[in-house]
């Protein structure tokens, strides 16, 4: 088993949005590559850079970030003749190492655009450098810049940033510093090739946790009454468990919780993150953990807050519903059954709004 640790360059739209080849926002002008072994000592590398076929110059904003010379990549292979040699080189089973998720996935768009044949596991799992950088050293959330990475092991600095080879190499570097062994069950699934059916709808169990990936579905709506979306089973026995808490959303809408009881391990919580597939459509990816005492007090606390804007909300639109009576009665002469205050305000702009709109009231002899 090898380690592919890569990294892309790629170009974009140069007329902007308005211009862009849907099928192909991202096109790929390098590819750098790092092969460690098992033990993560490096075997081979990999550079070259990709004639371009469908942005054939430069995007403003890309060109500030990697410096590329349109003439010298005219010089180059296109992408079809290199990634085949990328593909043969990478070998049997590979496991793939990148720094954050976007290459595996630009990689994957550009070989289907130019229908190049590849045959990668699915689901395929690939290590983020990234995710397990700030893992180890950071807050596991956040997602730090390779340079940042870089400065923060003291690597010295060769090679400059945003070029495919070097970035590769910076990655393989970081990758081969770390102490990487409690970090490797902590595997990311590509979402390139979604589950296209029930059947292919998948659950990873990783050592502490669960990963369900569903299929895509128009919109959350659908997707929430699917049994399979929906389930919750203890991690670690895979028994039934009783839910204590429903999925409720979060406050964005993109997320949802629920808290239940295996009757062995104790508190499970469950979340639903709602993610955009290509398209208007959507797919889902729950995760199930064990949950801590601090855990069950934030579920518990973030379904009292949603509870807490549900009543805002009610209240809010009541007093809107309150007022607008008020000045309906006004506007028929009644008097309005509020409070003083209110009553004065209602009139003071119920006398504004009718000598604005005098000539178009009609009048009572008519
Ligand atoms: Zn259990």
């Amino acid at each position: 088993m090898n380690y592919i640790v890569f990294d892309l360059e790629w170009n974009q739209s140069p007329g902007g949005r308005y211009r862009e080849n849907p099928k192909l926002p991202f096109e790929i002008l390098e590819i750098g590559a790092v092969k460690l072994n098992g033990r993560r000592k490096e075997v081979d590398r990999f550079h070259e850079t990709i004639k371009p076929l469908v942005y054939r110059s430069m995007n403003r904003h890309t060109q500030a970030v990697v410096h590329m010379d349109m003439a010298v990549l005219n010089q180059s292979r296109t992408f079809s003749p290199v990634a085949r040699s990328f593909l043969e080189w990478c070998g049997r089973n590979p496991v793939f190492v990148t720094w954050g998720p976007s290459d595996l996935f630009e990689l994957q768009r550009n070989l289907e655009y130019y229908h190049i044949q590849y045959k990668f596991p699915k689901p395929l799992l690939y290590l983020d450098l990234q995710k397990l950088y700030s893992l180890a050293y950071l807050d596991g959330k956040k997602r730090p810049a390779l340079q940042e990475a870089v400065e923060a092991m003291e690597i010295p600095e060769e090679g400059r940033f945003h070029a495919a080879f070097e970035d590769a190499y910076y990655t393989a570097l970081i990758m081969q510093k770390m102490n990487i062994k409690p970090y490797l069950h902590y595997q990311s699934v590509d979402y390139y090739h979604l589950p296209e059916n029930h059947e292919e709808e998948f659950t990873l169990n990783f050592k502490t946790y669960t990963k369900f990936v569903s299929q895509l579905y128009p919109d959350k709506e659908t997707a929430l009454k699917e049994p399979s979306v929906t389930a919750l089973s203890c991690n670690r026995c895979r028994s039934k468990v009783t839910k204590t808490i429903d999925w409720f959303a979060g406050s964005g809408g993109s997320m949802y919780y629920a808290l239940c009881e295996c009757p062995r391990h104790g508190a499970v919580k469950g979340k639903l993150r709602i993610r955009k597939g290509p398209g208007e459509e959507i797919f889902i990816v729950k995760t199930i953990k064990p949950a801590t005492e601090e855990d069950v007090a934030e579920i518990e606390s973030r379904k009292e807050a949603v509870r807490e804007r549900r009543i805002r909300r009610v209240e809010k639109e009541k007093a809107k519903r309150r007022a607008k009576r008020a000045e309906e009665a006004a506007a028929a002469g009644a008097a309005p059954k509020t409070p003083r205050k209110t009553a004065k305000r209602s009139r003071a702009r119920y006398r504004k709004k009718t000598a604005a709109t005098v000539t178009e009231m009609p009048s009572k002899e008519s």
